[in-house]
C-alpha cells in the first residue's frame, strides 16, 4: 500500500513530518505552531482530519512547539514516554496521552509505528518507522551517532528522512563557541553530512526510492553541499533536501522501486564487520617497542656506514 510523505518543516527552528495512506496519517513531532501546521497542510491539500495521532521523538522545543494546541484543537492522541512528558511544558488533555515502548509496534488503522532508542542529549529520545503492509518509512533526526539500531532500521526503509545536520569543516571554522561545537559533534548531538552519507552509501537498500535529508543547520551547512554529496551515490534514489523554511512536496512511496543496494547492506540490516582488507594494527607493547628501537638503530648504523 502506497504511503505519502512530506516534511512540513525540518531544522532547529521546527520539525514536523507527515506519513500516511489514503485514509489515515500520523505526524512525527509537532515543532511548528498549530497555525503554521494547518497552513502548510492546507497548501499540500492534506486534510488535518486524516491525522490520527502525533508521535513525539523527544522534548526539545523544535519538536514539540505546536503539540499542545494541535492535540487539543483536533483531539489528537499524543504518543510520548513518561520521561519525555516530564520534561515538557505540555498540559495534555485527559485521555489524549498514550505511551509507547521501543520495539513494541503501535497500530493506527493500517499504519504500524515502531520506536527505537537513539543517542541524543534528551531525557528519553526515540526514532520511528511508519509502515503499511508493504512500505516502510523512517524518520531519523537528532542523532548523536550511527548506532546499530539506526543501521538496522535504515536498511529496511523504502524512504527515509535522515539527518544531515552539519558540514564538519563549516562547524569547526564557524562562529559557535567551543562547548556548543562539541555538544553538536560529541556523540549525543547531531549527525554530520559525512556520517549520514556513509550510512546511505554503505547500507542503502535496493528498494529505497526517496531520501529526504533533514535537520540541516542554518550556520554549519549548505543545502547545495548536501545535495552534491548525496547525489554522487544516489544510484537512482531521489535525493531531496527538507527545507528549514517551507513544506516539501508530497512524495508517493510505492515500494516497487528497485535500484542498487549499498555494498554493506544485508537483508537483516546488520552492521557488517570490517573486511579483511585492513590488516590488524599490532599493539604497541614494551617488547615490540624495544624491537622497533633496535631495528631503527641497525638501519642508522647501516646508513652511517654507507655514507663514510
Ligand atoms: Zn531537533
Ligand atoms: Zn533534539
Amino acid at each position: 500500500m502506497t504511503l505519502y510523505i512530506a516534511s512540513l518543516n525540518s531544522g532547529s527552528n521546527g520539525n514536523c513530518y507527515y506519513v500516511g495512506n489514503e485514509e489515515e496519517a500520523v505526524l512525527i513531532d509537532a515543532g511548528l505552531s498549530c497555525r503554521e501546521t494547518e497552513r502548510r497542510m492546507r497548501r499540500l491539500n492534506l486534510p488535518l482530519d486524516r491525522v490520527k495521532a502525533i508521535f513525539v521523538s523527544h522534548e526539545h522545543d523544535d519538536h514539540i512547539r505546536g503539540l499542545e494546541v494541535l492535540s487539543h484543537r483536533y483531539n489528537l492522541p499524543v504518543y510520548i514516554t513518561a520521561k519525555t512528558l516530564e520534561q515538557c511544558r505540555f498540559a495534555p488533555a485527559a485521555g489524549l496521552v498514550r505511551s509507547f515502548q521501543a520495539g513494541n509496534p503501535i497500530t493506527i488503522g493500517a499504519l504500524t509505528i515502531t520506536a527505537f532508542a537513539k543517542m541524543h542529549d534528551a531525557s528519553d529520545p526515540y526514532s520511528f518507522t511508519v509502515a503499511s503492509p508493504s512500505v516502510r518509512i523512517g524518520v531519523f533526526t537528532d542523532l548523536g551517532i550511527v548506532c546499530d539500531n539506526l543501521i538496522r532500521h535504515f536498511s529496511q526503509c523504502h524512504a527515509a528522512f535522515l539527518e544531515a545536520n552539519y558540514d564538519e569543516q563549516l562547524l569547526e571554522n564557524g562562529r559557535y563557541p567551543w562547548p556548543l561545537k562539541n555538544r553538536i559533534r560529541g556523540g549525543q548531538g547531531h549527525l554530520s553530512n559525512r556520517q549520514a552519507f556513509e550510512l546511505f552509501a554503505e547500507y542503502r537498500p535496493a528498494f529505497m526510492s526517496h531520501l529526504l535529508l533533514a535537520h540541516l543547520s542554518q550556520d554549519n551547512n549548505r543545502p547545495e553541499l548536501v545535495q552534491g554529496l548525496f547525489e554522487q551515490q544516489a544510484q537512482g534514489t531521489d535525493v531531496i533536501i527538507a527545507s528549514r523554511n517551507n513544506e516539501s512536496e508530497i512524495y508517493a512511496v510505492e515500494g516497487s522501486y528497485r535500484g542498487t543496494a549499498g555494498p554493506a547492506w544485508t537483508p537483516q540490516g546488520i552492521r557488517k564487520p570490517k573486511g579483511d582488507a585492513d590488516p590488524p594494527i599490532p599493539a604497541v607493547t614494551m617488547r615490540n617497542r624495544r624491537k622497533l628501537a633496535a631495528a631503527n638503530a641497525r638501519s642508522a648504523v647501516t646508513q652511517i656506514t654507507l655514507f663514510e
